[in-house]
């Protein structure tokens, strides 16, 4: 026995992709040392191969360098939380990447040669106007991707109760998430459909529908917001006989969401939290379903407050930044996500090892109150999820008159109810410091932001990722 419960049919499940990884010389010790000394072998690997080939990177020769001097310092008889205060040590000598930097000049990240990329991703940075990020992967970044959604799948679906898959992505490029998910499924002799997004127009929903219901599948894998829309379908009963389990990935989670698609679609939901800059993958829940278990022999997170200082404690809120450990093709060094997250407190009941990832949402989709509070729009989605009716909503952030205001423009679903927006001015006025109303004509008290709840523009209907949008109009 190399690791304390370290066969197959007993290690938590992200904890044996570690096991089979480790170099001979790390598996005698407790599997939490060995964890973190490979994390220091992983980290020096990266900053020297960052540096070495990536010209982004090679600018930060002397910040690499005191970051490496601290990392050969680490003895092989330290304890895990010896190794851990020092990989902060190393990190902290490193200035953070911006995704501003990355979609700028995305070439200079590349750290290998053209030749060697096997996967390229464009995804558009902060608003729709500003650069397209362009995410290179190499083939061993691509399989590692692969690996990890093999290990993180094997909790949520099996071969031996004759399990199949829906994934409500396409997979037509390689290196999506489609693609690797379905190479994933295929080692793991799971059969998946790549459903595609459902369709906009109600129409055609049925048809869409009637196929997916026709696959019988055990899990279903989606966006939050389309997940949520499939299951007010009358259609989606048929679903529920065979659903298992649902993946939710790719925007903030609520409790209150989970609970109902829970109850919806009579399926358990695990939460995923991934990001295209590191290869998709980043975190899956186990069986206890109490926040995604990170991947930490692939990436290091940090959690940093508003100073730019890591508040790496559990339970403490900050923004994600993350550092990968084994990617070839675009390594990044302290990236800031922009994602507000916390290390969840205390060990997993599943025994595993790996931390878990508690995340809240994008920092900039915050609207910020005057009393200092903040409403994220996972409030407003939680608000909202009673009202059937509500099938997507875009809020708008005016600041450029005397006094800010906001406007929810909702998206209805046929035919809504008359009182429709009285009902959701209704809902809102649950979330304190708010003043929502379906008209501005009132007056509106003074310490709170005046709501302005209309019908969304037939024209823009819904964006096509399915995610909630909060947009700031911008000083006139
Ligand atoms: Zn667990």
């Amino acid at each position: 026995m190399i690791m304390p419960g370290s066969d197959e049919k007993n290690s938590p499940w992200l904890d044996l992709q570690l096991l089979n990884r480790l170099p001979a010389d790390l598996r005698e010790s407790r599997p939490e040392a060995s964890l973190a000394h490979f994390r220091v072998r992983l980290l020096k690997r990266t900053i020297e191969h960052a540096i070495g080939r990536s010209p982004h990177y090679r600018r930060q020769m002397e910040a690499a360098g005191a970051a490496l001097e601290i990392l050969t310092a680490v003895k092989t008889h330290d304890d895990a939380s010896t190794v851990e205060r020092l990989i902060q040590a190393a990190l902290a000598c490193l200035p953070f990447t911006r995704p501003d930097e990355l979609a700028a000049a995305p070439d200079d990240f590349l750290a290998v040669s053209q030749t060697e990329v096997e996967g390229v991703i464009s995804l558009p940075s902060s608003g729709s106007t500003g650069p397209v990020k362009r995410v290179y992967s190499s083939a061993s970044d691509l399989e590692s991707t692969v690996d990890f959604f093999f290990h993180g799948m094997r909790g949520l679906v099996s071969l031996k109760n004759g399990d199949r898959a829906a994934l409500m992505m396409s997979g037509d490029r390689p290196g999506s998430v489609g693609d690797l998910l379905s190479r994933a499924m295929a080692r793991l002799r799971i059969p998946m459909m790549l459903a595609g997004f459902p369709p906009q127009e109600a129409g055609s929903r049925p048809t869409w529908l009637k196929k997916l219901i026709d696959w019988r599948p055990s899990c279903l894998v989606g966006l939050p917001r389309q997940v949520l829309e499939l299951s007010r379908c009358r259609l989606a009963a048929s679903l529920s006989p065979g659903l298992r389990t649902i993946l939710l990935s790719g925007d903030v989670v609520a409790e209150s969401a989970r609970r109902h698609l829970a109850d919806a679609l009579t399926a358990e939901v695990f939460i995923h939290y991934g990001l295209t800059e590191f290869g998709l993958g980043g975190a899956v829940e186990c069986r206890e379903r109490l926040g995604p278990h990170l991947r930490e022999a692939d990436l290091l997170v940090e959690i940093i407050g508003p100073d730019g200082r890591t508040v790496n404690e559990a339970g403490r809120r900050g923004e994600i930044v993350i550092t990968s450990l084994t990617r070839q093709a675009m390594p990044l060094l302290r990236y800031r996500t922009g994602d507000e997250g916390a290390f969840a407190p205390g060990p997993c009941a599943c025994g595993s090892i790996m931390r878990r990832l508690l995340t809240f949402g994008r920092l900039a989709d915050r609207i910020s109150l005057a009393d200092g509070r903040h409403l994220g729009l996972s409030d407003f989605e939680e608000a909202l999820l009673p009202l059937p009716f509500v099938r997507w909503f875009e809020l708008t952030l005016h600041e450029d008159g005397l006094r800010p205001y906001l406007v929810l423009a909702a998206s209805l679903a046929e035919p809504p109810p008359a009182n429709a927006l009285d009902l959701i001015a209704k809902a809102l006025s649950g979330l304190s410091g708010l003043h929502p109303a379906a008209n501005l004509e009132k007056t509106f008290p003074s310490a709170l932001l005046p709501l302005l709840v209309t019908i969304a523009d037939d024209s823009r209907k819904r964006n096509m990722t399915g995610k909630q949008t909060l947009k700031k109009a911008s000083p006139t």
